[in-house]
């Protein structure tokens, strides 16, 4: 067999005699090309053969594995007329999906996302986590989660791993938010694990405005580009930063608290300990607040705020349009400072686009002409839960980089010598 092998010839070389790694290499690349199969329909084995390189003898043998580990199936093709004999083709198996979960300040919510990262079912919950412990929050999760897995059920859907965002600086290792100012929590470790026992991949913990990031990375290609900054407005302000396609977390995965820029020296106290940070301003309470509508917190606001634009209200207009120049500073800053010139708005910085975008480019061109386009500040296309949206994604992600935790330990590498 001559056949080359892609992905695998370095990673065997550097681990002599790791033919486990070659296989689990050549399952991520054959698990891959057939969810990037998906759009077109059914991949045929052979097609398969052509698309990764390895022979066919080997495409059989990863393909037994994906089908056992019930990540794809098969399916029969329309038999060609000439023919006769129908083919078998390969898709990700709709039987299984993901679930991304997001504890935010003002709700909770779940979504199933299917292993084609299909939006299939979504559920929220409004819930004023102020205050509140991590327990009775993840308690109130489990319950709307437990919703979504029996809707999940009934359409004969099994769940295999999840992710849950979070608005604060996160230790994944641990499942531990080290801090959420927002919602009070401090060194707080979550049973993200007991939210999906059943799922065979477990539970990840994300940063929410890093995982809504993740969800443009998705959705965006060629629009957004390689490089972005994503910013998320909630009650608090946060960013997630896009270098060459990937999320850039910093060393310790906690970059991108571009709520936290000190804006205004003399202003108002932040949730963070701090004077004057963007979120004081720009912030979905601090808006409100200035607004004149902070009095009923919950689902309202939003709903309230947009219909006091609608109508002109000169406080609401002008709560939005502080709120957008001191945003455009911030954007200015921090993309000089990362080296990117495309933004994408998400949270209630999309929801209030039409009347913030306009003061938020006027503010950007005043302190930084001509750094940021008018074309390159995008609205999220997740929309809302894009936070919940990428942490499926992002263990769609991990479970195409590396399938074999889905499946039994495989049998000997099928040998593939050059
Ligand atoms: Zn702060």
């Amino acid at each position: 067999m001559s056949e080359p092998q892609p992905g695998s010839e370095t990673r065997s070389q550097s681990i002599p005699g790791s033919v486990g790694d070659v296989r689990r290499t050549n399952l991520a690349l054959a698990l891959t090309s057939i969810a990037r199969a998906a759009p077109s329909g059914p991949i045929t084995r052979a097609q398969l053969a052509t698309a990764t390189g390895l022979t066919k003898a080997s495409i059989s043998s990863l393909v037994l594995d994906l089908l056992t580990g019930g990540v794809v199936r098969e399916v029969a093709l329309e038999p060609r007329a000439e023919r006769g004999r129908p083919g078998v083709g390969l898709e990700m198996n709709p039987g299984r999906a993901v679930v991304g979960m997001e504890i935010n300040v003002d709700y909770i919510a779940a979504e199933l996302v299917s292993l084609t990262r299909e939006r299939l079912l979504c559920v929220k919950r409004f819930r004023d986590n102020r205050g509140s412990s991590a327990a009775d929050v993840m308690a109130d999760l489990a319950e709307l989660v437990n919703t979504l897995l029996a809707e999940a059920a009934d359409r004969g859907i099994a769940v295999i791993g999840g992710g849950l965002a979070v608005p604060g600086l996160i230790d994944q290792a641990t499942s531990t938010v080290l801090t959420a100012p927002n919602l009070g929590w401090s060194g707080e470790t979550l049973d993200a694990r007991g939210l999906l026992p059943e799922a065979r991949l477990g539970v990840t913990l994300l940063n929410e405005a890093n995982a809504a990031a993740l969800a443009e990375v998705r959705s965006r290609t060629g629009t957004a580009g390689p490089d972005f900054v994503f910013v998320s407005g909630e009650v608090g302000v946060g960013a997630g930063f896009v270098i060459a396609g990937s999320l850039f977390v910093g060393p310790a995965g906690h970059a991108g608290e571009i709520g936290h820029l000190v804006l205004e020296p003399e202003g108002l106290p932040c949730s963070c300990g701090g004077i004057g940070c963007l979120e004081t301003i720009a912030g979905q309470d601090a808006i409100l607040r200035a607004a004149g509508l902070a009095d009923d917190p919950l689902e309202t606001d939003m709903s309230r705020l947009l219909s006091a634009l609608s109508s002109g209200e000169s406080m609401a207009v002008a709560a939005v349009q502080r709120a957008a120049t001191f945003l455009g500073m911030a954007l200015v800053s921090t993309a000089r400072l990362m080296g990117v010139s495309t933004v994408v708005l998400g949270g209630h910085f999309a929801v209030l686009a039409h009347w913030l975008v306009p003061p938020l480019f006027e503010s950007m061109q005043r302190h930084a002409p001509g750094l940021i386009r008018a074309d390159r500040v995008l609205l999220s296309s997740a929309g809302e839960g894009g936070a919940a949206f990428g942490c499926a994604g992002s263990v769609v992600q991990s479970l195409l980089d590396a399938p074999q935790f889905l499946i039994r330990p495989g049998p000997a590498d099928v040998a593939e010598h050059p």
